[in-house]
């Protein structure tokens, strides 16, 4: 099975921290399809947590490249170094880089190109704010998202979409499972349609996920996954999510 189950540890993580999460990961880990699950440390953790739990098979990625291959650009890192490294995806687009990094629709767009021409899955986050989901205007931003990302390269050779609301991410919010699902479903229908050359490999949700609403989220026939912030900082509550994950989906 893809890639489904992603940890995005975001600014969070030590030397101690993934020694001990890895730990409690494995003990109460009780699948064997760890090559659905991927982790995204930071960068500077990438080597040491993919040298802990590689050789079980679990994918490492990070949580954002750069929009070019290479060059005077700061601070910055590239999808081939991402591969050269033993990489195999990147979250792009993630809300919290739209809005607090001003990650404009091009250099998600270049982003996307970048990870297509080094072999790195992307997961392309999208997701409404609550003022759009109040206005019942969910779809169309969503459709735009899409548009916005895709339009200049419309045949990706793989493509993860997380739908991530941004008023559900470190919220304790989610929306109602049976909405998630109608709103993956439109995703399906509008990279099918309007990119019909791209891979879609699935749609994943992101916003909240926890050990507790997990088993609801992932009874929808059309939620292929989940990309989890908070809970996923927990070795065990993640092992825990990754074994009801495994009851419904493997
Ligand atoms: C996220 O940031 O992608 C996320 C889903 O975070 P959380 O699980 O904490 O809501």
């Amino acid at each position: 099975m893809s890639l489904r189950l992603i940890a995005n540890w975001k600014l969070n993580g030590s030397i101690k921290f993934i020694k001990s999460w890895s730990q409690l990961f494995l003990e109460n880990f009780n699948g064997d399809n760890f090559n659905s699950i991927g982790i995204a440390p930071s960068s500077l953790h990438f080597s040491l947590t993919k040298d802990l739990l590689i050789e079980h098979g679990i994918n490492i990625g990070v949580q954002s490249i750069d929009g070019e291959q290479f060059g005077a650009r700061t601070g910055e890192i590239s999808a081939s170094m991402v591969k050269d490294l033993g990489g195999v995806f990147s979250i792009i687009g993630h809300s919290e880089r739209r809005v607090l990094f001003q990650e404009s629709v091009e250099s998600i767009s270049r982003k996307l190109a970048q990870a297509n021409m080094n072999d790195i899955v992307p997961i392309l986050c999208i997701g409404e704010s609550f003022e759009e989901n109040k206005a019942n205007i969910t779809q169309d931003v969503l459709e735009g998202q899409i548009n916005d990302a895709l339009k200049d390269h419309k045949d990706l050779s793989s493509l993860i979409i997380a739908y991530e609301p941004i008023w559900a991410i470190g919220t304790g919010k989610t929306p109602n499972p049976k909405d998630i699902n109608s709103v993956h479903e439109m995703i399906k229908d509008v990279v099918q349609s309007r990119f019909p050359k791209t891979e879609l490999e699935s749609v994943i949700y992101g916003g909240s996920v926890n050990k507790s609403n997990a088993l609801e989220l992932f009874e929808q026939k059309d939620i292929d996954g989940a990309l989890i912030g908070g809970a996923s900082l927990d070795g065990k509550d993640f092992a825990l999510i990754a074994n009801i994950f495994n009851k419904l989906k493997v």
